[in-house]
């Protein structure tokens, strides 16, 4: 009998369905199909590549509010952030079709006489794509769009919890008339299926999103056959307010960055570093904002909080508030599994607030990846820089200020991946590079043309049109 992975609500606890799931045979089977569809699908015009991407986009529109209700129910974040999720994949599959037309190289002179240079991308081949539950929708996009646009074939092994929206998402790549064999998809734990996709020696590439440990593993397992690895790894970002600010959209900022999709995006903001001068006023604004938010599944309409995605997160959330109070941060609000009513049916934990947090706690360094935020007292700007940059990760970062030349030298001094300047941390646009530095990645970028590196190899291409042998460095002089 065939293994199979189940998908249960985070929300309630139903059972959405399920899917077969992959051991290393399978995965095996999965590397070979795509491989074979490499040969014909690397020589497909990459304009008509990009037109099946264009169209891949318009089937989305057509099933977005299908895959928002989907969303909701297996990956729990609310209606308008589940919607954002698969706007998120409708942008980059329309941005990515475009690249099928440009997809530049460059041409350069020759040293010599009657010679001509250029360089051109060309494609990986079959690549590994490992990807979390957090974005089940938008992240397999900045993967498969712009792997497919190039040229690749891929293996898709989506998060094991959330595999029935990763088969929907390459379902509706086949409506969009994409050629059998091109997408493979493997569903399994990140220890099976996720690991043997990562050994397989006909996958030259692996790209993947997913925490920093995972990623140090990955990276180990793929030393041993040279392959590219991308990583799109964790972060513990923060949101700087200096004294001059507008208070209340500060406040907007950090509830959205802070408690948006429950605290579970790589961006999310779980540090607020406040100027003194107005750092009571921020916390009790603060305070009350998140007493007001409702918990509650996210296709209810008037849900401010989802759950978390399952019994290890809010475990490891919870304990995160135990660590929090033995280290003498002060908690403010929240701290608690949430199990009034049908609440006790799913995962939900309170938004929560630690003020009087010393920026060397544990809660301060560590990514929590839940409603969790601390707040961090400054005397000054460079005290605030300082702190947003002394921790391991480099994803994403937001100050809140009116001094113009404040915001500059943030832009300059913060060491992150993304800076916002009077928005939250999150809120990234398909057409810019998306990534961190530091332990947030290694040096890739997602999104935008950075992932056009990520997903081909250059060709450096010389055409003689002299009739004779002209030697580089010496018949130049
Ligand atoms: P995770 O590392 O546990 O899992 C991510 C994926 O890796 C899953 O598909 C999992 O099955 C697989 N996996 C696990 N162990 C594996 C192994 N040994 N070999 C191969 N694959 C393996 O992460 P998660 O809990 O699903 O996601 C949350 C993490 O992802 C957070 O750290 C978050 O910050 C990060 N994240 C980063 C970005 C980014 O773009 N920087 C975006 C979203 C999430």
């Amino acid at each position: 009998m065939t293994a199979t992975l189940e998908s249960t609500s985070p929300a309630n606890g139903d059972v959405l369905g399920v899917v077969p799931e992959a051991d290393e045979a399978a995965v095996a089977r999965a590397v070979e199909a795509a491989k074979a569809a490499y040969e014909e699908w690397r020589l497909v015009p990459a304009p008509k590549r990009g037109e099946i991407l264009y169209r891949f986009a318009q089937v989305l529109e057509r099933e977005k509010a299908a895959l928002t209700d989907l969303m909701t129910r297996e990956m729990g974040k609310v209606k308008a952030e589940a919607g954002g999720d698969v706007q998120e994949a409708i942008d980059m599959s329309y941005y990515m079709a475009g690249e099928g037309r440009r997809l530049w190289g460059q041409t350069t002179p020759s040293e010599l006489q009657n010679k001509f240079n250029m360089s051109v991308r060309v494609p990986v081949g079959v690549v590994g794509a490992i990807t979390p539950w957090n974005f089940p929708i938008a992240i397999p996009s900045w993967k498969l769009a712009p792997a497919l646009v190039c040229g690749n074939t891929v293996v898709l092994k989506p998060a094991e919890d959330t595999p029935l929206l990763a088969q929907r998402f390459v379902e509706l790549l086949g409506e969009a008339g994409l050629p059998d064999g091109v997408v493979q998809i493997v569903h399994g734990y990140g220890e099976t299926a996720g690991a043997a996709l990562v050994r397989h020696p006909d996958v030259p590439i692996i790209t993947f999103t997913g925490s920093r440990e995972t990623g140090i593993l990955v990276t180990k397992e793929a030393a041993d056959n040279l392959k590219h690895v991308h990583l799109e790894l964790g972060g513990k970002n923060a949101i700087i307010v200096l004294e001059d600010t507008d208070l209340e959209l500060a406040v907007e900022g950090i509830v959205w960055s802070g408690f948006g999709t429950s605290g579970q995006r790589c961006t999310a903001a779980s540090r607020v570093i406040a100027h003194a001068a107005v750092y009571d006023e921020l916390q009790s604004r603060l305070v009350a904002r998140a007493e007001k938010m409702r918990l509650g599944p996210g296709w209810e309409d008037d849900t401010d909080i989802g759950p978390v995605i399952n019994r290890t997160a809010i475990e490891k959330i919870h304990s995160y508030t135990k660590i929090g109070r033995d280290e003498g941060a002060k908690l403010l609000t929240g701290g608690e599994v949430a199990t009034d009513g049908d609440l006790a049916k799913g995962f939900y934990y309170r938004p929560t607030v630690f003020a009087d947090v010393d920026a060397r706690m544990r809660i301060a360094q560590e990514e929590i990846f839940g409603p969790t935020v601390s707040l961090i007292k400054v005397a000054d700007f460079d005290e605030a820089l300082r702190i947003s940059n002394g921790i391991k990760y480099g994803l994403s970062s937001a100050i809140f200020t009116q001094d113009v030349n404040k915001a500059f030298r943030a832009m300059r001094d913060l060491q992150a991946g993304i800076t916002y300047i009077n928005a939250g941390t999150t809120g990234a646009e398909v057409h810019l590079p998306f990534g961190g530095t530091k332990d947030t990645g290694n040096g890739h970028r997602e999104a935008g043309q950075a992932a056009l590196d990520v997903f081909t190899e250059w060709k450096s291409i010389y055409v003689d049109y002299s009739g004779r042998l002209q030697r580089a460095q010496i018949d130049n002089t």
